[in-house]
């Protein structure tokens, strides 16, 4: 399928299936939402209330738009008598934004004896005025006034639209339903049998409980992110989220229905106004998320302009009072800035941004969705339940999504950060530890032996006239000494031994669980071993070391045991180079000396 292959393109890498496979979800998606509706014939006929689907009815009947001067049902009723209707031959009919009022009829018949029960549904929850008619054979008129521009008129059910529960008597009833709105109107009428009803709401209130669930939890996980890290992005993220709940609580009649059933002057922008606030935070995130100030300042402003620019416009026109170019900044915000996400999302790929392939994918889903559901409602796409809802879907994915970006962020950074741990502990030409490393692993090892009291040695190991290796064969082999000098000590270590790099040529010991005399024992294997090994090719002559020794007192620190172990190296030079020497009490021999080793 074409989004596969896009995204392969895109996506070189494993990501490339998975993301795939969304776009492909959401590409079915959208041509379910072409080919929804089945075809009614007869636009005219009355058609039986008993055959009904729960599909949309808009095939069944036929619409008149008023002109200039407003109709009432009489008027309304005459015109259609006289043939002003005229057949649809879409199962959802769109008018646009800012359209004139519109009249759509449908014939019904109940062809049982009893009354049938019905609820007539207008799924649409943002249409200002909705009168409802009634007209049975026998001349009773039932009329019903809805519409969210005036708090006292019936409210659209949340998640529905419109819902008239109305009983049909059995013979023909005309159905006459006047609409008139500044936002786009598509007018989407179904008639569902009361088991139907309680279906769609029953998975009206399922569907949305997960939404929004996920999404509160999401951005509740986000803020909390962001109260630990102190990171933007996660802040930036939660903002948006919000902004879209709210979007969504509007757009689909849950803000109208339980949050502010009665403020109708805030339900004619509020939906508007969310869309660009939603679009104007997403891009604050992908800014942020992507680190655009920096890589590539220019675009970040004029980013920062446009979202600005769309801010001020919708404040215009609310300011201005005028519903209707509201609705057309707030569709055409929503739709370029889905090409805007896309190309940021494409420019970070291109550029090598690693969060910018979560971003693009991440803006497909939200984006896509976003532009399907404004363009089903407003036109270019079929009005469907899926295009109603697949912004729904676009952006919980999207949340998905940019939720494993700033995951992947994170796990970069902790990379970062312990590879330039690594780094600073480690020297760099022998691989052993460095003096700071040392001092901050002994530090544990020191207390444990402290506290219970065990015996601890250190040994101090400095090359004896290392200074002449470098003056004769050059520092190069002075370092390929040094290097082969600490595998040497590394190599020779024990289990628990900490083993580093003091400075220059001289190198240290910490020796957990080892008294003195063990620890002279192993100073001079050391060095008889020195003495026999070949250490690096480059430098074929004997080696010699000498090695200061001391081993933990009472009451003495860490600090103390180094300058203890120094003194004795010191001893260890004084005395001739190339010997182990302890302190005097330790009982071993103050030092022990050994022949012929100058070179
Ligand atoms: P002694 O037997 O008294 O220890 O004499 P020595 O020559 O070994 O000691 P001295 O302290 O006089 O000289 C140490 C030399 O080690 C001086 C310095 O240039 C050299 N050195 C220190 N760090 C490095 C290094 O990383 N690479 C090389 N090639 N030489 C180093
Ligand atoms: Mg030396
Ligand atoms: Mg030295």
């Amino acid at each position: 399928m074409w989004p596969n292959l896009i995204a392969r393109r895109v996506f070189p890498s494993r990501a490339s299936d998975s993301f795939g496979r969304m776009l492909g979800c959401l590409a079915l998606f959208l041509l379910c939402a072409c080919f929804a509706g089945v075809a009614h014939a007869g636009a005219r006929d009355a058609v039986e209330l008993q055959a009904l689907t729960d599909e949309f009815v808009g095939r069944s009947g036929q619409i008149l738009v008023e002109g200039k001067r407003p109709l009432d049902f009489e008027e309304a009723l005459a015109a259609l008598h006289a043939g002003e209707f005229r057949p649809l031959s879409e199962a959802v009919p769109k008018f646009g934004i800012g359209a004139a009022p519109v009249w759509f009829h449908i014939a019904l018949r109940n062809t049982d004896d009893l009354p049938a029960l019905r609820a007539l549904i207008v799924g649409v929850s943002w249409i200002d005025r909705l009168d409802v008619h009634l007209r049975h054979e026998s001349g009773r008129h039932v009329r019903i006034a809805a519409g969210d521009g005036d708090a006292a008129l019936q409210h659209p059910e949340a998640g529905l639209g419109y819902v008239f529960e109305s009983s049909f008597a059995p013979g023909l009833t005309d159905v006459l339903i006047r609409a008139e709105t500044a936002d786009p109107l598509p007018l989407p009428v179904r008639l569902l049998t009361p088991a139907s009803l309680l279906h769609e709401r029953t998975l009206r209130a399922y569907g949305y409980g997960a939404l929004y669930g996920f999404l509160l939890a999401l951005v509740a996980y986000n803020a909390m992110l962001y109260a630990g890290l102190r990171e933007r992005s996660y802040l930036d993220y939660a903002l948006y989220l919000g902004a879209f709940i709210l979007t969504d609580l509007a757009y689909t009649g849950h803000g109208y229905a339980l949050l502010w059933p009665a403020q109708a002057g805030l339900q004619r922008f509020v939906i508007l106004v969310m869309m660009v606030v939603f679009c104007a935070l997403g891009l604050r995130f992908a800014r942020g998320f992507l680190r655009l100030e920096d890589s590539a300042p220019r675009l970040d402003r004029s980013v920062q302009r446009y979202a600005q620019a769309g801010l001020v416009a919708i404040g215009a026109a609310v300011v201005l009072r005028s519903q209707g170019m509201a609705a057309l900044v707030a569709f055409l915000f929503v739709l370029s800035t889905s090409l805007i996400m896309v190309t940021l999302g494409l420019d970070a790929v291109r550029r090598g941004v690693a969060a910018g392939r979560y971003l693009l994918a991440a803006a497909l889903a939200a984006m896509t969705g976003a532009a399907a559901t404004a363009l089903g409602v407003w036109r270019g796409l079929p009005y469907s339940l899926a295009t109603l809802h697949v912004a729904e879907l676009g952006v919980a994915l999207e949340g998905i999504l940019l939720a494993l970006g700033l995951a992947h962020r994170v796990r970069e950074h902790r990379r970062a950060r312990e590879s330039a741990e690594h780094l600073a502990s480690i020297d760099s030409l022998t691989g052993l530890l460095n003096r700071r490393a040392f001092l901050e692993r002994a530090a544990p090892l020191w207390s444990t032996a402290l506290r219970n009291d065990r015996p601890l040695s250190l040994l101090m190991v400095d090359i004896d006239h290392f200074k002449s290796i470098n003056d004769r064969f050059g520092h190069a082999v002075g370092d390929d000494v040094l290097a082969a000098f600490g595998k040497f000590l590394f190599g020779a270590r024990r289990e628990g031994d900490l083993v580093a790099r003091w400075g220059g040529e001289e190198f240290i010991l910490l020796l957990p669980e080892t008294g003195l005399s063990q620890a002279h024992a192993l100073g001079e294997r050391l060095r008889v071993a020195l003495g026999r090994a070949h250490i690096t090719a480059s430098y074929p002559h004997p080696l010699s070391a000498s090695f200061g020794l001391a081993g933990r007192n009472p009451g003495d620190s860490l600090e103390v045991l180094i300058r203890a172990a120094d003194a004795q190296l010191y001893r260890a030079k004084a005395a001739g180079r190339n010997r182990v020497c302890s302190p005097p009490r330790s009982g071993i021999g103050a030092e022990a000396l050994l022949d012929g080793a100058e070179q």
